[in-house]
């Protein structure tokens, strides 16, 4: 790590004498400054001072492989191979966890000395197959925290060793705070890929085999300090906590049960397995290999991925190595029909909220399938598709009195028409809807006042532009019109016993001089 510029703000030492120089001037004796240790392995989970929930909420596993699967099969569509060997791999991994811990509970000193190969997951495959969402659905469903990030990340930034354990760190607020359960969390790293130390790429090399290392020690096992030495604040709350209660939480939590999945596309390692396997095996497709599928997946050797460009202690302690393949136009179609995790009822939902039940022909889904799988970014084409094409629909749809909308092949092709013609459609469904109200207005009218009021057609259409133009109901814009005419009528009634009036359009553009004219001309010359 001594290649790394030094960070941005103090080092943890000087901080350290910093805070403590401030509490002292400022607080005299009365206060003292913890600092953050970092015990021997098996020193941390041996204090007393852990937070109270997390005696009464063990973290219990109980799952069998095939539970597992069965959950994932409910979100993510094909991956098959990939959603078993996650499930073997999580379930291994936590009962190994669970064993352990029962043999804390008889014999600390065996329980640390038993031998096991954590089962920790390195998926291969592009962008947007569900490599994320298959683990945010295995953490959700075993109830443990998530957390996801990019290993790019931690070649830009200058400290690495700091910006790797904020990832435990993570967890643990994940967890809201529960080192206990934090401990079995998932970290999940994406683009590993991109941290391979290929030689040819200048500069890439010596941060690349950093950033590995930093991250093997993590998988295998090592303690974080629950506060950042980097963490101005975390250290200034250790410092008032120790000042409060003489003593500070738990500081550190252990990565033995954290589970590590990393992954990546590994662009390059389908061609050099491909051509491998080309070479020698007769009967092997002799075009180019484009996927990397199952099939060709069997021939990846640990030797490829040292090839790639990783140190072999890192690619060893990823013993699980799964494929996810890309998905087809037909996958993306079942994704939006199947998954439960479908865009559809994002959608639905989105429509909805105006006051429209939007639904799907299966063969339009079929078009916007084909359509998302032509960007190549997996499933995620589908969002692209969706949004440009639904864009002008909820923005014009939204507030225009149509009710139902149904997504035909139709509205795919050519959706500029077809929104025309359902805005044109809505507008007279709306303006019936009006007229009707209008007429609803008169009835009441007449039903308390016993006068009859006949809107005639050009009021109608008159009352019906201005409600839509001024987005008012009928009932307020009449209200609100017709507000004298109740007085107004009567008088008139009283003076010559007419009780109908017809209202035309001038009624409603002027209805103050409308009335008044009426009333002057009932009183007798
Ligand atoms: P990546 O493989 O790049 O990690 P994600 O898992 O983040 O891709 O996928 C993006 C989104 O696409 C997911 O949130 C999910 O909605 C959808 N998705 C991707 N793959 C699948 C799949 N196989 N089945 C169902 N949905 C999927």
């Amino acid at each position: 790590m001594e290649q790394n510029p030094p960070p941005p703000f103090p080092s943890p030492e000087e901080l350290k004498s910093k805070i403590a120089e401030f509490m002292k001037t400022n607080f005299g004796d009365r206060v003292q400054f913890a600092t953050v240790t970092t015990p021997q392995p098996g020193e941390a989970s041996t204090g007393e001072e852990k937070p109270a929930k997390i005696d009464k909420e063990k973290f219990v596993f109980n799952f069998l492989p095939r539970d597992i699967k069965a959950h994932l099969d409910r979100f993510v569509i094909k991956q098959d191979e990939a959603k078993k060997a996650l499930a073997i791999a999580v379930c291994d991994h936590y009962n190994h966890a669970k064993y352990v811990a029962e043999l804390e509970e008889k014999n600390d000193a065996r329980a640390h000395e038993t031998e096991y190969a954590k089962q920790n997951v390195i998926l291969v495959g592009p962008t947007g197959v569900g490599k994320t969402y298959l683990i945010k659905h295995v953490a959700e469903l075993i109830g443990v925290p998530f957390v996801k990030s990019d290993a790019t990340k931690f070649s830009e930034t200058g400290y690495v060793g700091g910006d790797v354990e904020d990832l435990v760190r993570e967890l643990v607020h994940k967890a809201d705070g529960d080192v206990d359960l934090a401990q079995f969390g998932i970290i999940y790293i994406d683009e590993v890929d991109k941290i391979a130390s290929a030689s040819n790429l200048a500069g890439r090399d010596v941060s690349g085999r950093g950033v590995q290392t930093t991250l093997l020690k993590l998988m295998e096992e090592t303690e974080v300090p629950l506060r950042s030495m980097q963490d101005i604040q975390a250290q200034l709350q250790a410092a008032f906590e120790f000042q409060r209660k003489g003593k500070s939480k738990r500081e550190t939590i252990n990565t033995r049960h954290i589970l590590f999945v990393v992954s990546g596309a590994f662009e390059k390692l389908k061609e050099l397995v491909g051509r491998r396997v080309r070479q020698s095996q007769i009967g092997f497709s002799a075009d180019p290999v484009r996927v990397m599928d199952n099939q060709l997946f069997q021939f990846v050797t640990t030797q490829d991925f040292v090839e790639y460009g990783f140190e072999p202690e890192f690619i060893g302690r990823l013993p699980v190595r799964v494929v996810c393949e890309e998905l087809a136009a037909e996958d993306l179609f079942d994704i939006l029909k199947f998954s439960e995790g479908s865009l559809l009822r994002q959608y639905e939902r989105a429509f909805r909220a105006y006051g429209i039940e939007i639904s799907f022909e299966d063969d339009a889904l079929h078009l916007l399938a084909d359509a998302a799988a032509k960007e190549k970014t997996g499933a995620r084409g589908l969002l692209t598709v969706f949004e440009k094409l639904f864009r002008d629909f909820k923005y014009h749809l939204a507030g225009s009195g149509l009710t139902q909308l149904r997504v035909t092949v139709d509205l795919v092709r050519e959706p500029k028409r077809v929104l025309e013609r359902l805005l044109a459609e809505g507008h007279k469904q709306e303006a019936q809807m009006l007229e009707e109200s209008a007429r609803a207005f008169a009835e009441k009218f007449k039903a308390e006042h016993k006068i009859d009021i006949v809107f005639d057609e050009s009021a109608r259409k008159r009352l019906v532009e201005r409600a839509q133009a001024e987005r008012m109901t009928m009932p307020e814009l009449c209200a609100h019109l017709f507000k004298d005419f109740q007085f107004g009528l009567s008088l008139i009634h009283k003076n010559t016993g007419r009780n109908q009036f017809v209202l035309n359009a001038a009624a409603v553009d002027a209805p103050d001089k409308f009335l008044s004219d009426l009333v002057v001309q009932s009183f007798p010359k």
